[in-house]
């Protein structure tokens, strides 16, 4: 797939390709002579609004979506390969890479896949924005709460099942969004140079500029569709309900970073 990068706004192919049983996902820079930068709580770097991965001073960002469509999709294996650092945008949720790797289709290797039940329950937050982990028995449950304190932007909960039937078509269509207040601050910022009203919601109190919700709470789905993206980094099949309130990328982190050290500590005894 070839497109334009969110935040960078650089043209960009990606190429989804298999990969061997127990390898996890690895991001390669085809223009950095090959480069890896594997998938794994250890490469988060903390960063602003977005989730950027850096192995031996090599990064990617912006990678939560596709990540999230090969969670969503059951898929972990693969080699997803980027001529720079940041993924084409699609249209501003996962809709593009479910529609690359159904195309290509999934198999099924002669191998356990890396289940993990969380060993204690983690909460992360601040009272105000918070996100909890807790042990389910089947797969993973997302719970998110959005609230941006406008009123054309009301609180919204929802909730589902993590599958690839629900990824494809509930969640994964979901598009990222920002308000229009916020929108010409945060290019200011260096944000978004690649954004535009079809590739990102830009919220003003009567809706989406140029553009018409897929789903009512589409807002708060696409927030649930980072956290999928966000624990995907992981590289473990999750059996665990997640509620969210008001949860980014910062607070979606800390939890993948601490998963990942519970599933070594359990592994180790
Ligand atoms: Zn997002």
């Amino acid at each position: 797939m070839t497109g334009t990068s969110l935040h960078e706004g650089h043209p960009v192919t990606l190429t989804l390709k298999p990969a061997p049983a127990g390898s996890g996902v690895t991001i390669v820079r085809t223009d950095r002579d090959g480069a890896q930068v594997h998938v794994h709580p250890r490469n988060i770097q903390e960063i602003q609004r977005r989730t950027l991965l850096m192995e031996n001073g090599v990064e990617v960002h912006t990678v939560e979506h596709v990540l999230a469509a090969l969670y969503g999709l059951g898929v972990d294996n693969a080699v997803m390969e980027l001529s720079a650092p940041e993924p084409p945008a699609g249209d501003g949720s996962s809709k593009a890479f479910v529609e690359l790797v159904r195309e290509a289709g999934v198999i099924e290797l002669a191998a356990e896949r890396p289940e993990f039940t969380p060993t204690e329950t983690i909460e992360v937050g601040d009272g105000k924005v918070s996100i909890k982990v807790e042990p389910h028995a089947d797969g993973l449950v997302v719970n998110y709460t959005l609230d941006y304190g406008v009123p054309f932007m009301p609180r919204t909960t929802v909730e589902f099942a993590v599958t690839p039937e629900s990824f494809e078509q509930q969640i994964g269509p979901a598009r990222t969004f920002c308000l229009e207040k916020e929108a010409q601050m945060l290019q200011a910022m260096g944000f978004g140079k690649g954004a535009n009203t079809q590739n990102t919601l830009v919220v003003s109190p009567q809706g989406p500029l140029e553009n018409t919700l897929r789903f009512e709470d589409e807002y708060a789905r696409h927030k649930l569709l980072d956290v999928v993206g966000d624990l995907a980094v992981t590289g473990l099949r999750l059996n665990a309900k997640v509620t969210a309130v008001k949860s980014g990328h910062s607070q979606n982190q800390v939890v993948a970073k601490e998963l990942r050290r519970q599933y070594e500590a359990a592994r180790k005894s």
